[in-house]
């Protein structure tokens, strides 16, 4: 996690804060636009991170108790405690392999009477099958919520994710390509759900002639003028930003051909990865944690960036599923996979002594 902090970025801050309008002001409808016109869709809403995005999206389609929602087993939890929060039951299905994403082909098996929405996710900045995912949705009646929490400018068929689904769910926190800090964006091209979106963010309040009336019981999940001050100028370099992840990620590729043991992330035809995490899997064979230990020790950090979630103790306890039987592949992922470093501010140079690193780690 390397934020890259402009001077321009903090300059923008402190004239917020110099300005006394903290909240919600101009800096968020301006972020709110530029993001709706880079994703295309009509509505772009900013909320205070990207777990309110989802929550938000849930309440405002009406899930609860009784309901189910189906998503990936291998996700950060985020995805999972939103539905636990709104009273609806996980309906968990495994990943491929390589993508990390959810497996279309067994998503409609998961479909029962009681499911209430579908939400994918856009692992590490690849895009899921979102497209006959929609389409299957589509056929069952169902919403798609897009848990695009750290994929902003991933794209399939070279259009944007966040603008397939229902809903599109961006994060800003800092280990995700933009940061407010703490932030999240709704997308939508539902007029009707962008303003249940802008009302449960506010209390539930409406503005009307002046005058404010509570609708409906809302949260308080405003976005502070001053965040969206921060991302607003990365935001206007997020395709540099991306083309830079594209460059450090295709020299990966090219030193971590030849290593055994490891299988490297697919890229699959017809979609643009914007690498937020390169993430690699070790063969059974290999001890994951004594990697990261010996790649610590040789001053490399690794991290962690997902979970299976249901082999996590609230979920294992609530839910009972054997996941390795039932999740193979997100256990795989969980338990031998590693994020290699990849920020805006390395270069190839260190691909190349990350690569040796784990060369010597792996082969010790
Ligand atoms: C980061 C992340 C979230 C949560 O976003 P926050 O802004 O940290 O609340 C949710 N889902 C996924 C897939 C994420 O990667």
């Amino acid at each position: 996690m390397s934020p890259n902090i402009s001077e321009d970025d903090i300059n923008a801050v402190a004239d917020v804060l110099r300005s006394g309008m903290l909240v919600q002001g101009e800096n968020v409808e301006a972020l709110e636009s530029s993001i709706a016109e880079y994703v295309g869709v009509e509505h772009a809403v900013a909320v205070s991170n990207g777990t309110a995005t989802l929550h938000i999206s849930l309440v405002a389609l009406g899930v609860g108790p009784g309901d189910e929602v189906i998503i990936p087993a291998f996700s950060y939890v985020a995805t999972a405690n939103v539905v636990e929060i709104v009273g609806a039951e996980c309906v968990f299905v495994d990943i491929e392999p390589d993508t990390f994403n959810i497996d279309l082909s067994k998503v409609e098996a998961a479909v029962t009477s009681r499911t209430k929405a579908i939400m994918p996710v856009h692992e590490f900045g690849l895009a899921c099958d979102i497209d006959p995912l929609v389409e299957l949705a589509t056929k069952h009646g169902l919403p798609v919520v897009e848990d695009a929490a750290c994929a902003l400018g991933a794209t399939e068929k070279s259009k944007q994710v966040g603008s397939f689904g229902t809903v599109g769910s961006f994060s800003l926190h800092p280990r995700k390509s933009v940061t407010s800090g703490e932030g999240g964006i709704l997308t939508t091209k539902d007029d009707n759900l962008a303003d249940s979106f802008r009302l449960l963010r506010n209390h539930g309040m409406l503005t009307k002639d002046g005058s404010m009336d509570c609708v409906l019981p809302g949260f308080n999940y405003r976005m502070t003028d001053f965040q969206a001050a921060l991302v607003r100028g990365q935001f206007a370099e997020l395709d540099r930003k991306i083309s830079h992840r594209r460059m450090l990620a295709k020299a990966y590729f090219e030193k971590l051909g030849d290593i055994v043991g490891l299988t490297l992330p697919a890229l699959p035809e017809g979609k643009d990865h914007t690498w937020q995490t390169f993430h690699v899997v070790l063969d059974d064979g290999i001890n994951r944690d004594m990697v990261i230990a010996g790649l610590r020790k040789e001053g490399i950090g690794t991290n962690l960036g997902a979970q299976c979630i249901p082999a996590q103790t609230f979920y294992r306890e609530t839910y009972g599923k054997d996941c390795n039987e039932q999740f193979p592949n997100a256990m795989r992922a969980y338990e031998q996979g590693l994020a290699l470093p990849l920020f805006d501010k390395i270069g190839t140079e260190e691909v190349d002594r990350v690569t040796e690193s784990l060369r010597r780690v792996i082969a010790s």
